[in-house]
């Protein structure tokens, strides 16, 4: 049986199976660790699972690229049973659902009622649950914030046992430690989001193709404010004049009629091999598959129509796009500049990874608008964020992203937790100055930090 990233034997078909030493990992396939994985099937068996003695945390999908969705300490709780409905108020756009509702589900139910989740990652492979640890953002953030604006409560199963209802006004310091918070304040186990009401299942795109770095952020600047939807795929591998050279892909939801209705089409998505010769993926191949993926665009497009699948979830017809990578496995860094020294501070990452990595396979950057002053873990600021898919290379790679992780605290910029398998705690501290307001927190919910991660030893989050 197979759960999520973790290969492991059969688990109980009710209740709370369970299985004792089982290797997982997250999307980037390293680090590895070892768990006992739980799988409850209902709310009330979450309650026995997170009762026992020991150490406990919830596990969405694994779509967390490094160690957030795994506890070596104790028990990982899979979330993805507890995946019911609760309530929808068609006349507000109000949805109530359990925890392991995935973007997938939201899409599928809620797409024909005229209705699309106000923000979706760059994988519909997600848990609500999973959304919410990480205060996810999307191609909207410039307009939209993050996930944190518009959810209105949730329920969390914390420590003691209790049930806890979060909001801006009930006990608002645990909704914002919890938004951004990794898991490691309890377990969500309900909640309640505002959708986005759309006339169609459809995007309307424009492409623009930049030659270098510096028309890539005259771009963004001069004309995102006329889209909903913003994102540019970045030739990581181009360097000199071309460094920085990008495809923007910009769009509004698109209006009913002409044949673009509420339809949901679902894509069969292939599967890579599980032994994939990682070889294939080089510096090489993918220097070239780039050049012509950018030359393959117009220099300019406008009102291409697109339906949501293709523009939002793109990597998603491959299924296990992440075994490309091999058996080592790959990182995603995903940092945020500020817009002040952020032009500068983009050049040279760009350039120092591809100086001295095995290069950035998949590059791409984004624009956020201001992100919840009130969530001290939260990632999004305003600035660009460039997230950038490095083959995985021990020591080696960890010294190179070190150096890069400066530049970012020397910008002021930060680090995107749920993306990270190697920041050091002195990193973190430097990079979210509102730390210690989320540890209080945590001590007062979790004094006997009950609930931990791999990621949260990693980073000092957990006593
Ligand atoms: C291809 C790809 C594209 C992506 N694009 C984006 C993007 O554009 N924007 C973005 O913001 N993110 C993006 N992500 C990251 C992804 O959205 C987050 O990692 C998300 O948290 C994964 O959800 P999950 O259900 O798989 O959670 P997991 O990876 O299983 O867990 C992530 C964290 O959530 C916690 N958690 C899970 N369930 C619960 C629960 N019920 N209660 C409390 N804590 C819980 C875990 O403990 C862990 O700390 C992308 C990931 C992939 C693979």
């Amino acid at each position: 049986m197979r759960f999520g990233g973790a290969e492991t034997g059969a688990a109980g078909a009710r209740g709370v199976g369970s299985l004792a030493n089982q290797r997982v990992w997250g999307w980037g396939r390293q680090p590895v660790g070892e768990t006992e994985l739980r799988r409850p099937e209902r709310l009330r068996d979450l309650y026995a699972a997170v009762s026992g003695e020991g150490t406990a945390l919830a596990r969405g999908l694994g779509r967390s690229y490094g160690d957030a969705s795994f506890n070596s300490a104790g028990t990982t709780i899979l979330m993805e049973r507890i995946d019911r409905y609760v309530d929808f108020d068609p006349s507000a756009g109000v949805v109530e659902c359990e925890a392991g509702v995935t973007i997938d589900d939201l899409v599928r139910h809620f797409v024909p009622r005229g209705f699309f989740p106000p923000v979706v990652p760059g994988t519909k492979h997600v848990t609500m649950g999973g959304a919410i640890a990480s205060d996810i953002h999307g191609k909207n953030h410039h307009k939209d914030g993050s996930l944190a604006r518009h959810l209105l409560d949730f329920e969390l199963l914390t420590a003691s046992g209790d049930i806890v209802t979060c909001s801006r006004d009930e006990n608002p310091d645990l909704f914002w430690a919890t938004l951004g918070g990794m898991g490691l304040t309890g377990v969500v186990t309900t909640l309640r989001m505002q959708m986005t009401p759309v006339a169609s299942a459809y995007v309307e795109v424009d492409i623009d193709r930049a030659p270098d770095l510096d028309r890539t952020l005259e771009l963004f600047h001069e004309s995102d404010e006329n889209y909903r939807y913003s994102v540019a795929w970045v030739d990581g591998l181009a360097g000199g004049r071309s460094l920085g050279r990008s495809i923007l892909m910009r769009g509004n939801p698109a209006p009913s009629g002409d044949g673009r209705g509420l339809d949901v089409k679902r894509r069969k998505e292939r599967s890579v091999p599980k032994i994939f010769p990682a070889a294939l993926l080089n510096r090489t191949s993918v220097k070239a598959f780039n050049t012509l993926y950018y030359r393959r665009h117009p220099r300019q497009a406008r009102g291409a129509v697109q339906h949501y699948e293709p523009f939002f979830f793109p990597l998603d017809a491959a299924r296990d796009w992440n075994r490309l990578y091999g058996k080592r496995g790959f990182t995603q860094y995903q940092c945020v500049l500020p817009y002040e020294g952020g032009r500068d501070g983009l050049a040279r990452i760009l350039e120092f990874v591809r100086r001295e990595t095995r290069g950035s396979f998949l590059t791409v950057l984004k624009r956020f608008g201001p992100g919840e002053a009130d969530s001290p873990l939260s990632f999004p600021m305003p600035g660009y964020t460039l997230a950038m898919d490095i083959p995985w290379r021990g020591a080696a790679l960890e010294s190179a992203l070190e150096r890069i992780d400066a530049i970012v605290i020397e910008l002021g910029g930060r680090v995107y937790l749920t993306k990270d398998a190697r920041l050091s705690a002195e990193s973190l501290r430097a990079m979210y100055d509102r730390l210690d307001e989320w540890l209080a927190v945590k001590r007062r919910v979790d004094p006997e930090s009950r609930f931990v991660s791999d990621l949260g030893q990693r980073l000092g989050l957990v006593a």
